[in-house]
């Protein structure tokens, strides 16, 4: 059985177009990983990221030093969104910006969002969101006497359309859900879902951080309003890297965020009295931009437009395909249940694996060098980044996974 299988992963590896990226990131087969995945919690360093920063820091800033905002840095935010729209959101130019963490861009799109719609007291949410969304649409709801209408999501699938259309009504001010479920994996279906909530008049805003650099979006196309999403994940930018919004182009006029700082000031040096927002989306800005933090961007973007979504989202599925097959294969004898979808069209870039009693099997795992992730109660989260992750990578870690259940 398990020689089919590693049979089977090598000729899925001699296969993929893709397989030759892994070698452009940073010690694939070095220190002690035998099998990395949790690509979708922190992607692994590309060589070029290592490279950059090097030169970066060795050229500009020691360089240029304060001279280097005129030259460009000012414009990275917007410059980078604009090709993170197009390489990975399916946005034109002008409506992204890279800046502060997804936290810190819920809070202020969602903040300017309800403003938007004066009169409408609540907010849509749904239980199995993350924790950061859920918290902040709380702390909102607080501070603009909003109530807050939970859909109850099945962990083991994630939001639908029909919940949506039970939910929101003419007091609906905005909805917020996940593209791709952080724990199962299921994948939204956000133009349906966003048609419903627009039905009712509400903003609908989405949450990328699963989804992007992994699952093909298209935002323009899908009539969005807000988005927000981390570059750490999927886009491989590092621990603490920041985070990117999206505003449509036809909202950002009349978008107030609440967070009126310099950056994102008309005039950001002029200094003057009284905060005028900048044109388009600089006035999602806030403070002084990350700039030394978005210099891995720069490489990953290469990355991510030479490769393209489109095959990035084909090797994904294979490779979550391959370990729903090893899961049954080698875990099932051992009572683990798959918790997420396994129709491919539901599903989003990784795949979660229960049974009670996981938590004491991280340890382990680790001492072997198999990363997985580990989400409360019992759940693994295998997420095997398409670019960076191989067959028998997948292959190597659930093999391990088996000998510890065994024994
Ligand atoms: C990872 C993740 C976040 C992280 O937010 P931070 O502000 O970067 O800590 C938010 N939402 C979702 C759905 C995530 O998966």
């Amino acid at each position: 059985m398990s020689d089919d299988l590693i049979a089977r992963a090598a000729a899925l590896d001699a296969a993929d177009p893709l397989a030759g990226y892994r070698e452009q990131f940073l010690a694939p087969d070095d220190f002690d990983v035998v099998s990395y995945l949790d690509g979708n919690s922190l992607g692994r360093p590309l060589k070029a990221t290592a490279e950059l920063m090097e030169r970066f820091i060795r050229e500009q800033w020691a360089g240029r030093l304060i001279r280097g905002w005129t030259d460009e840095w000012m414009e990275w935010p917007l410059r980078l969104g604009d090709r993170l729209g197009r390489v990975a959101l399916g946005a034109a130019a002008g409506q992204t910006v890279i800046a502060d963490s997804t936290t810190v861009l819920i809070y202020k799109l969602a903040r300017a969002a309800v403003a938007l719609r004066p009169g409408r007291t609540q907010i849509v949410l749904d239980t199995d969101n993350f924790p950061t969304d859920r918290y902040v649409l709380e702390g909102i709801a607080a501070e603009r006497d909003l109530e807050l209408v939970w859909i109850e999501t099945d962990p083991v699938t994630g939001i639908h359309a029909e919940q949506v259309a039970a939910a929101v009504g003419e007091e609906t001010a905005l909805v917020l859900f996940s593209h791709v479920a952080y724990r199962s994996g299921w994948l939204a279906d956000v133009p349906e879902i966003t048609r419903i909530a627009h039905s009712v008049g509400a903003l609908a805003m989405w949450d990328l951080c699963h989804s992007v650099g992994s699952v093909p979006i298209y935002l323009d196309k899908w009539d969005v309003d807000l988005a927000v999403g981390c570059t750490y994940k999927y886009l491989n930018g590092g621990p603490g890297a920041p985070a990117f919004a999206y505003a449509r182009k036809d909202l950002l006029p009349s978008l107030r965020q609440p967070i009126q700082g310099w950056m994102g000031h008309r005039a950001s040096f002029e200094m003057g009295p009284g905060y005028e927002p900048a044109e388009g989306s600089r006035a999602l800005l806030s403070g002084t931009p990350a700039i030394l933090a978005m210099v891995p961007l720069h490489a990953n973007l290469d990355m991510l437009e030479a490769a393209g979504i489109g095959p990035v989202r084909e090797k994904s599925l294979l490779l979550t395909g391959y370990a729903l097959d090893l899961a049954d294969e080698l875990l099932a004898p051992y009572e683990v249940e798959v918790a997420g979808p396994r129709d491919p069209e539901k599903r989003g870039g990784h795949v979660t694996l229960r049974k009670p009693g996981f938590e004491k099997l991280l340890e382990p795992l680790w001492d072997n060098g198999v990363i997985p992730d580990y989400r409360r109660p019992d759940g693994l989260r295998i997420g095997p980044a398409p670019l960076s992750t191989s067959f028998g990578e997948v292959y190597r870690g659930l093999a391990v996974l088996r000998s510890l259940l065994s024994s």
